[in-house]
């Protein structure tokens, strides 16, 4: 058996044939032509044969995944409509007598390396995608066929990487699964395989892709990120039951779609979703989550610059407008630590994580903090937006946001720039000091989110990113679930709402618990909000008591 390790970016397992990716090769044989004419005219004939095909990509993407995913191919189509792309062809034509294979395939190299240099990884698969719509193009100038597009039977696909074409165009009834070589989960081809339920691993490593493999027997484990090669028996028993639980757990979770957060007696929960990226806007649709709880909007700022009103104004304004009226929280850009900006340059620090970051970075950087509040408010107006402070410690620090928001406000007025008067402000709880002030800052603020992965991290004195420290790090101490508990009584006696937005949120051992705490809503990944809503309904408050005696646990 051999065990490949990589980015497991779609959910699930799937056993079958390994079978290898059959691109056909593209060789062009003729790369001069005289006749320019004749080229031009070959090449705006293949362009609008690929815009057909786009065309019908575009609509079994629809269908299969819906029109988020199918945008893409509007993109490939937008590029052979490019002034410059197009422009570039026929230069080569023209001035240089190329063949028109050989003129798109220099344009799409050229195009393509100036994304491949780019830091954004999102500018990256750009440039992926010149080089597929371009691909395409060369195979209708030369009549090469698109074989893998209907393949025949069943088998898990192996390759280096696959374009977004290439994945939307794999017979899903047919293809259980794809492993790469390459590629991330940020990639065009990782979203179409979440959007289309198929188990994927990337990021094997060019070793992996050993031709020996082909026709061998896989087991994917897109989970775990795992691929077994030819797997013993042990291996192969061990995964056929995950399978098979797996997919009951499925089943039975898909049927919660559309049910309440409720529990056995009656007592109602809210269960958001976490996000870091418009991407997993998809993800919350597809869980039925009741709003977004958290999103992480630093990683707007992790790209390389620092993303512009305009820019961060259109992200909001998608992710307010996608849910529909249902609650979006944004949290503010918390930044440092392990979230370190490349256009800032943060001294280096010997304990970042008590160092300069989070809204001690905002407050600090003023006008960079006002430019995202701009945009939060511009946003406001498309939906129902909170905004969240992260890692306050004290009133102090809330009063000075809140004036830095009144400045913002009073500006936008006086601009004539439209925005709600109704959006609600609320802060992490993140360190012991917040907890043991709880009672005053809940006098300033409509809502708590506990953010538990650092409040652990600041309670337990344990580095969050110290792996070595993982047998210290216990979440379920007693002395986090005491916080938890005095901040939610000091929230409601002061009129405040109070949620917990870190991992523990997810813990369905903790449910009953948060539950019996009062917590209002819990905010996790969108593939924990079936499961999570699962167990609330099979939780019956009347029934038991689990709080005190956690509560007095002594560890
Ligand atoms: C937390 O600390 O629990 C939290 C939700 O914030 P982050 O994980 O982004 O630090
Ligand atoms: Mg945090």
């Amino acid at each position: 058996m051999t065990e490949l390790h990589g980015k497991g970016v779609s959910k699930g397992i799937a056993i079958g044939k390994l079978s290898f990716y059959q691109r056909e090769k593209i060789c062009i044989n003729q790369f001069h032509s005289d006749d320019s004419k004749e080229e031009i005219s070959r090449f705006r004939s293949a362009c609008d044969m690929t815009l057909s095909q786009l065309d019908e990509l575009y609509k079994r993407a629809l269908t299969q995944v819906g029109e988020d995913e199918a945008i893409i191919f509007n993109i490939h189509k937008m590029i052979l409509d490019d002034s410059d792309y197009v422009g570039s062809v026929e230069k080569y034509i023209t001035e240089e007598h190329l063949s028109a294979e050989y003129a798109v395939a220099l344009t799409s190299e050229s195009f393509a390396s100036v994304f491949a240099a780019v830091e954004s990884e999102y500018l990256r698969c750009r440039g992926a995608d010149i080089k597929d719509v371009s691909d395409r193009l060369m195979k209708n100038l030369m009549n090469i066929q698109f074989s893998n597009e209907n393949s025949e039977h069943e088998h898990v696909i192996f390759s280096d990487d696959l374009a977004p074409s290439e994945t939307i165009g794999l017979d899903r009834s047919n293809v259980l699964a794809f492993c790469t070589a390459f590629g991330s989960s940020t990639s065009h081809t990782a979203i179409l395989a979440r959007t289309m339920k198929i188990p994927a691993v990337v990021g094997l490593g060019a070793p992996a892709l050993d031709e020996i493999f082909n026709g061998k027997e896989v087991i994917v484990d897109g989970t775990n990120g795992i691929i077994y090669i030819d797997p013993d028996e042990k291996t192969r028993t061990e995964m056929t039951r995950r399978r098979r639980f797996e997919l009951e757990r499925e089943k039975l979770l898909r049927s919660l779609v559309g049910c309440d957060n409720v529990t056995a007696d009656g007592r109602r929960i809210n269960v958001y979703a976490n996000i870091g990226s418009i991407d997993e806007l998809a993800d919350v649709a597809a869980c039925d989550a009741g709003g977004i709880g958290l999103f992480r909007s630093e990683f707007l700022f992790l790209n390389g610059c620092s993303p512009r009103e305009e820019s961060q104004f259109r992200c909001y304004r998608t992710v307010l407008k996608k849910m529909n009226g249902k609650p979006v929280i944004i949290r503010t850009a918390d930044l440092g630590a392990d979230k370190q900006p490349q256009f800032m340059e943060i001294q280096k620090e010997d304990n970042p994580a008590l160092g300069f970051r989070s809204i001690r970075i905002s407050l600090t950087n003023k006008d960079d903090f006002k430019v995202q509040l701009r945009a939060l408010y511009r946003a406001s107006v498309y939906g129902n937006l909170s905004i969240m402070f992260p890692m306050i410690t004290s009133v102090e620090e809330i009063r000075e946001v809140k004036d830095i928001l009144k400045e913002v406000r009073q500006e936008l007025v006086s601009e004539g720039v439209p925005f709600s008067d109704n959006v609600p402000i609320g802060i992490m709880i993140e360190t012991p000091a917040a907890v043991m002030i709880s009672d005053l800052l809940a006098q300033e603020v409509d809502f708590f989110s506990i953010g538990t992965n650092d409040l652990t991290q600041y309670t337990l004195a344990v580095d969050r990113q110290n792996s070595r420290l993982e047998k210290f790090c216990n979440p379920h101490h007693t002395a986090i679930l005491r916080m938890i508990k005095m901040t939610a009584d000091n929230a409601h006696k002061h009129g405040a709402w109070i949620g917990i937005c870190g991992e523990l949120s997810s813990d369905t051992e903790l449910t009953q618990a948060f539950l019996e705490m009062g917590i209002d809503e819990l905010s996790t990944t969108p593939s924990m909000v079936l499961p999570l809503r699962d167990k609330i309904r099979r939780t019956d408050l009347s029934k038991s008591n689990e709080l005190e005696s956690l509560l007095c646990v002594n560890n």
